[in-house]
């Protein structure tokens, strides 16, 4: 560092008239005795308060001819979440282990927006193991409650979820009697997209395994798929004619999925938007029952 200042005592003199303070950066010998992070500091200070000086007495043209920069307010920007890739042998998880890595998982963006995992909920069961049941709902992402509750289906297209579970003598924690029942509901989706957009490949991608061991471990003996993405997840590998389909055309016919019959049936939001379509939803559900009872 070169010391742009250079006062003799009248200099000095002048200054202190003027009212400005003149301090003496330490000697280069003394700066380099310092310890470390001392010397460093002492060295910046020195250059500033030397240029401090010099400009205000009119002396020092350099740093007229760049002033020293001006550190300027950064725009807050929300930091990128860290992906770390989901861990090997999911398919080989119970259900303690499953849910326990659900809750950590940052295998996509999602992570970095959600308030909690949304695993699902269902019947009760022994701690650490899949509840039993007879049905498993399958719906497409947590939304705003969902997220805020870690629970799936607790807005408004879970309280038209629950109507349809009582109109078929069903309830969302009810347990399996000897007559059967027994629920468990999961999303595809176990975060939150944002703003509640539609869920991105790679982010069905990265959470399907999820499911896939929900399902191995529940071995429900219905699934019902509701609405568009839970089809597509379900069915995609069984159904050659899923690719522009419109879902709603694949109700009405039993299909499987990992050897367990899947019915298709309308979202519940898209029928609090369609209310007439509630009765197409009834047929879908009597459609399940039917063939859960002629299976038994
Ligand atoms: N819609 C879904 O598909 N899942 C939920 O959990 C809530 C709304």
């Amino acid at each position: 560092m070169t010391d742009t200042l250079h006062l003799d005592k009248r200099q000095r003199a002048m200054l202190a008239e003027m009212g400005v303070r003149v301090w003496s950066p330490m000697s280069e010998a003394a700066v380099m005795a310092a310890p470390v992070n001392e010397a460093h500091s002492f060295a910046a200070a020195s250059e500033l308060a030397t240029h401090a000086i010099a400009n205000a007495a009119g002396f020092d043209t350099a740093a007229q001819q760049m002033p020293a920069p001006v550190a300027k307010a950064q725009p807050e920007i929300a930091p990128a979440p860290i992906i770390i890739q989901r861990p090997e042998g999911i398919d080989q998880m119970d259900w303690s282990a499953l849910h326990s890595t659900v809750s950590g998982c940052q295998a996509c963006s999602l992570c970095g927006s959600r308030q909690n995992t949304v695993f699902g909920v269902g019947a009760p069961a022994v701690e650490g193991e899949a509840p039993q049941v007879d049905w498993l709902i399958v719906g497409e992402t947590p939304g705003e409650d969902e997220d805020h509750q870690g629970e799936p289906f607790v807005g408004q297209a879970g309280k038209l979820l629950d109507n349809m579970l009582a109109a078929m003598k069903l309830s969302r924690t009810g347990e399996r009697t000897a007559e059967g029942g027994g629920v468990y509901i999961a999303n595809v989706l176990k975060c939150r997209p944002p703003g509640n957009r539609n869920p991105k490949p790679e982010e069905v991608a990265q959470c399907l395994p999820y499911l896939e061991r929900q399902v191995a471990l529940l071995k429900p003996k219905m699934i019902l798929a509701m609405g568009r993405f839970a089809v597509q997840a379900l069915l995609r590998d069984s159904v050659p004619e899923l690719e522009g389909t419109p879902y709603g055309k694949l109700r009405g016919r039993v299909y499987q999925y990992q050897n367990v019959p899947v019915v298709v049936t309308y979202h519940p939001n898209y029928v609090l938007r369609n209310l007439p379509e509630k009765a197409k939803v009834w047929a879908d559900l009597c459609l399940a029952m039917a063939h859960l009872k002629g299976s038994e």
